[in-house]
């Protein structure tokens, strides 16, 4: 039985590995279908980790992190967890894809989240080279130059507002010419002196050379074309939570969840299920930034060390 299972080993599985482990628990294994570090391991370049100064890659990030949890003794299962159940005496199951399972008296579900990707192409061959789906991560890369966002939601809306503050000018590129946000939102986009609205038209195709994104072209709903001289694009077209450990034989979540399927949490990261926490990217109103991450994992796991011990 262990005292512990960590479901996905990026910064917020990984940080509560260390503090389960440097906290006391003795048996706790961390499951991770990959290698550990997540997905910040796909950015060329992080900046925003309080301390990792200079030219630092996320991979360089993350190399140090699983061996620092090892050596106070989590173990790393490379397993895909394909469900996590509670049995009616408490305990918490494990189930993996090769079929077999893991007893567990607490749980810390880390699995992250994925934004999705609007289809246009150059898309993924300019991923990270001009295309971003992180405005807090990105956006600095673009001080004083003009960009493109791509979506009509609240999230493009927001992060057009935030990028119009560092970039130049913001082409809000949308495919409507109305916006799923808050009416609040649209009015302080609208108002934006930097921020062109550009509706009934979606993104073709993103050009760019060897050095990353050079423009956008972009369809209108009427069959014109329009290209937009702009060195990055962002994309914000919603969100995939990695919910899918949590749902249940029957359908149901195993605890409460959003209405956009991230997973309800209080302040300790406990979720409505005691022994249950959840950490990172897939909770409810997570920043997605590596050192959110990360504390999510500290607070989840000083709070399952209590549980296991009995003391809530
Ligand atoms: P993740 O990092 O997504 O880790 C989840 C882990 O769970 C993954 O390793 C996955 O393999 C594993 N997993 C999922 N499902 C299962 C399963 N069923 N079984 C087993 N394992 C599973 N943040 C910043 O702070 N600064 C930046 O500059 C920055 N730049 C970024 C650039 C890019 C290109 C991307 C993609 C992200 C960037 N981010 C940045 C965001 C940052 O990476 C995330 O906020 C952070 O990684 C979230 O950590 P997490 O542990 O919650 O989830
Ligand atoms: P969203 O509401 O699903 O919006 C996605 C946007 O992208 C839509 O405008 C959609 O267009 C557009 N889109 C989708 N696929 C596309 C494609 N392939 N090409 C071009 N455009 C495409 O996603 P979100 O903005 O990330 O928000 C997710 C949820 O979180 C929402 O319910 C939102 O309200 C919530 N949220 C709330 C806040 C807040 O309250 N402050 C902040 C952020 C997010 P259409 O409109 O035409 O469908």
């Amino acid at each position: 039985m262990l005292d512990c299972a960590i479901i996905g080993g990026g910064p917020a599985g990984l940080t509560a590995g260390l503090y389960a482990t440097r906290g006391g628990l003795d048996n706790v294994t961390m499951f991770e279908k990959g290698m550990p570090g997540g997905q910040i391991t796909m950015s060329s370049e992080i900046e925003n980790y309080p301390g990792a100064t200079g030219h630092i890659s996320g991979m360089d990030l993350m190399i140090p992190w699983p061996e620092q949890c090892q050596r106070f003794g989590l173990k790393h299962e490379m397993s895909e967890v394909t469900r996590v159940s509670r049995r009616a005496d408490g305990v918490f199951m494990i189930q993996k894809s090769d079929g077999s399972s893991d007893e567990a008296k607490s749980v810390i579900v880390c699995t992250g989240s994925t934004p999705k990707r609007a289809g246009f192409i150059g898309e993924d061959v300019f991923f990270g080279r001009g295309v971003s789906t992180c405005a807090t991560c990105d956006g600095f890369f673009y001080k004083g130059k003009e960009v493109a966002v791509i979506g009509g939601g609240d999230t493009a809306l927001e992060e057009a507002l935030y990028l119009a503050k560092i970039c130049a000018k913001v082409y809000l590129i949308h495919r409507r010419d109305s916006f799923r946000s808050a009416p609040s939102t649209i009015e302080r986009v609208k108002t934006a002196s930097n921020i062109e609205l550009v509706v009934n038209a979606v993104p073709e195709e993103v050009v760019g050379d060897t050095m990353g994104v050079t423009g956008v072209r972009v369809v209108f709903n009427d069959g014109s074309t329009r290209h937009i001289d702009v060195p990055g694009v962002f994309v914000f077209v919603g969100n995939n939570v990695n919910n899918q450990v949590l749902i249940q034989e029957d359908g149901s979540f195993l605890c409460e969840m959003t209405k956009w399927g991230e997973v309800k949490v209080d302040l300790n990261m406990k979720t409505s299920v005691p022994g249950l926490f959840a950490a990172g990217d897939m909770r409810e109103s997570a920043p997605k930034q590596v050192v959110c991450a990360a504390g999510d994992g500290a607070v989840a796991a000083i709070q399952a060390i209590a549980f296991v011990d009995g003391h809530q």
